[in-house]
């Protein structure tokens, strides 16, 4: 009852605290459930939001402005790829020059012009080779006439080719190195650049002259130069000086891809694919909000593509032009999209995985298993051809981390319940003792009773006797005084040890410790006890050394020491009526024995004897009458004397009660 008492609580304590932790781990997944919903979708919007940024910063009027004046030839060989388309869906960015163009090298107002006249006798002139002298005082009055960079160049490519013609190679090569210089960019009628034609002309006539005029290594760089869009050519003049050029310099150059060729394939690609899609989008899109961005997806048999543009306006050329960017998806990939979803983690504290139609994640190439703690989206502003995957990593942290919190608690509970079930033991034990004990005092009242009721009786009686009986022979009167004193003694005895255990028990029992001869008060005190002694029938033995040295004690404590083992030793003495009394002196100690041949003690209850109350259960032939107090009293004057005292006993054998008296302190003292 009482355990259950105890344990029925906890046993409750213990449910509630599973219930609600079983709880609060559900309210977690729940509370990790909307964090993944409402964070997940907030980092896909951050993503679209972060890659706008990043694309509205390149598409810029200003950066297309720029690209526009300064450097319309500039080699484009980074992703992403820049592009310019004008109104009527030309590509002006990055340029190629068109194969048609050259017709447009000498407008229209020039050609009845002084220029054209000159130029037109100088070329009948030079075809018919004799006259090439003739023919370089033509170019030369055509030079003076020409108004434009375009006219001096074709004069001073004339006067060049007659000078050839005729050998003077000296004005030859001054004039094909102006040519190289001067007119590097301009294009003769055919649209070729004269910094590729010139360079080629100085090599042959290098040839015939051998001046080293012009080195093989010089040529090299031009051809370099040729491949890196150094000239804004066309693709048939691109291929004609190439292989020109491979050649004359005995070069084959075909694994690599020039920087040409790429912007060529580039360039192709915008005009195939991307402005077709311009103008379908342009059907049903009003392009007049220039801000906004349009995007489209693309996906050829090389690579996939996003499509980035809008109209710009260059209010300082006055060209309305579709400005766009062409992203290499697998560049994104590798050069802008893990950044950003690093941030988005650690700012969202999710996973965030890229996973493309076929299920297969993108940066890792391995296939993804999408689970129940995971939230897949799908993108709204950009046709990226992907799905971002947000994954709860807290589930699988949720899970340990609810394992260690039972453990933890389970291990608590082990404690809690094992301290109280130790409180319980500790309960149970005292009050064991406790009823121990007052059996003990119960079973002493009733001794003391009838220790007290045994000798008042005998006086009382013999008392009466005296008094009623005048006549009584001397013989019974004498018998009857010597009872009622014997009786009288037993019962002061008696009535001392109640008295010295109740001052003990009360802090008041005090010692007087004087010097004196231990020899002389063990003597004494059994001579006052010898005639009881031998009226009972015992032999007495006595055994004290001479030269007892004298010791610190208090007399009348000895006295009542030795009554109760004198008293003990009569009590439980039952055929063998012996008492040994012997005082010894040891170097160090006097040693006082009181030995009997009674009824001895067990051994098992030699711990207790000296515990208040407390007496030897003994078969019920043998009664001897007694308080329990005698060798409490006994112990407790030996202890406050500072000496010793133990017992050996046999049952059957007899007692011998030792105590030990220090001589070395006591003389000291
Ligand atoms: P009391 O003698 O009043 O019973 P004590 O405190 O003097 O109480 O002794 C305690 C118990 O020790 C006794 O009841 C007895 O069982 C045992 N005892 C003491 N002295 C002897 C002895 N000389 N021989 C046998 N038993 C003894």
């Amino acid at each position: 009852m009482f355990v259950a008492a105890f344990l029925l609580p906890l046993f409750f304590v213990v449910l509630a605290g599973i219930d609600t932790f079983s709880k609060r781990q559900k309210t977690t997944r729940n509370l990790l459930e909307s964090n993944l919903w409402l964070s997940g979708r907030s980092a896909l919007e951050q993503l679209e939001q972060r890659f706008g940024d990043i694309e509205k910063n390149w598409l810029n009027t200003t950066y297309f402005n720029q690209l526009l004046k300064e450097d319309r030839n500039k080699p484009v060989n980074s992703n992403p790829y820049f592009f310019l388309i004008d109104t009527t869906y030309k590509i002006t960015f990055p340029a190629i020059a068109d194969d048609n163009e050259s017709d447009l090298l000498i407008p229209e107002q020039i050609r009845n012009s002084d220029f054209r006249k000159w130029m037109d006798r100088a070329k009948s002139a030079e075809l018919s080779n004799s006259r090439f002298s003739g023919a370089i005082s033509n170019y030369e009055k055509c030079l003076s006439f020409a108004r434009t960079t375009q006219q001096e160049a074709l004069a001073v490519e004339g006067l060049a080719r007659s000078n050839l013609g005729n050998k003077n190679y000296k004005k030859a090569i001054q004039f094909y190195r102006l040519l190289n210089t001067k007119y590097n960019q301009t294009k003769n009628l055919a649209g070729h650049p004269y910094g590729l034609t010139a360079p080629l002309q100085l090599y042959t006539i290098d040839k015939i002259v051998k001046e080293n005029i012009y080195e093989r290594d010089s040529l090299y760089q031009i051809y370099r130069m040729m491949l890196d869009r150094h000239w804004l050519i066309s693709p048939s003049c691109y291929l004609f000086f190439k292989s020109e050029y491979e050649s004359v310099l005995d070069i084959d150059n075909r694994s690599k891809e020039s920087e040409f060729e790429k912007v060529l394939k580039f360039n192709r690609f915008i005009g195939n694919l991307v402005i077709p899609l311009i103008k379908e989008r342009e059907k049903y899109t009003a392009f007049n909000q220039t801000d906004e961005i349009n995007r489209t997806y693309l996906e050829t048999e090389e690579a996939q593509y996003l499509i980035s543009f809008k109209k710009m306006d260059f209010s300082e050329s006055d060209i309305t032009c579709f400005a766009g960017i062409c992203w290499n998806l697998d560049t994104v990939i590798i050069r802008i999209i893990p950044g950003i979803i690093e941030n988005l983690e650690e700012e969202t504290n999710l996973e965030f995985q890229l996973v493309d139609n076929k299920n297969i994640n993108i940066f890792t190439k391995d296939p993804v298993n999408i689970s129940k703690e995971s939230l897949t989206l799908s993108f709204n502003n950009i046709p990226f051809p992907w799905t971002l995957v947000a994954i709860q990593p807290g589930y699988n942290k949720l899970e340990s981390d609810a394992k260690t919190q039972l453990i933890v608690y389970g291990l608590l509970i082990l404690i809690i319940i094992a301290l109280m079930l130790f409180a319980v033991f500790i309960f149970v034990r005292d009050i064991g003792r406790e009823t121990d004990s007052m059996l003990l005092q119960t079973e002493f009242v009733h001794n003391v009773s009838h220790e007290l009721k045994t000798p008042l009786s005998l006086i009382r009686l013999y008392g009466e006797t005296l008094l009623y009986k005048d006549n009584l022979p001397e013989k019974d009167r004498k018998e009857g005084l010597q009872i009622i004193t014997k009786e009288s003694e037993r019962l002061s005895h008696m009535i001392n040890n109640i008295l010295d255990f109740s001052k003990i028990e009360m802090g008041k029992k005090e010692f007087d410790l004087k010097p004196g001869n231990l020899a002389f008060v063990v003597e004494n005190t059994l001579d006052s006890y010898r005639y009881h002694l031998l009226k009972k029938g015992f032999e007495i033995k006595i055994d004290i050394d001479n030269n007892i040295p004298v010791v610190l004690f208090d007399r009348s404590a000895v006295e009542g020491i030795l009554i109760n083992l004198f008293s003990n030793a009569i009590k439980f003495s039952d055929e063998t009526k012996k008492i040994a009394i012997s005082l010894k002196k040891t170097p160090e100690t006097i040693v006082l024995e009181v030995a009997d041949k009674g009824i001895g003690i067990p051994e098992k209850e030699l711990k207790n004897i000296f515990n208040r109350f407390y007496r030897v259960k003994v078969n019920s032939d043998f009664e001897a009458r007694g308080s329990g107090l005698g060798l409490t009293l006994v112990k407790h004057a030996v202890d406050a004397h500072g000496w010793q005292i133990t017992v050996k006993s046999k049952p059957g054998e007899g007692s011998v009660f030792s105590i030990f008296v220090p001589v070395n302190i006591n003389k000291e003292l």
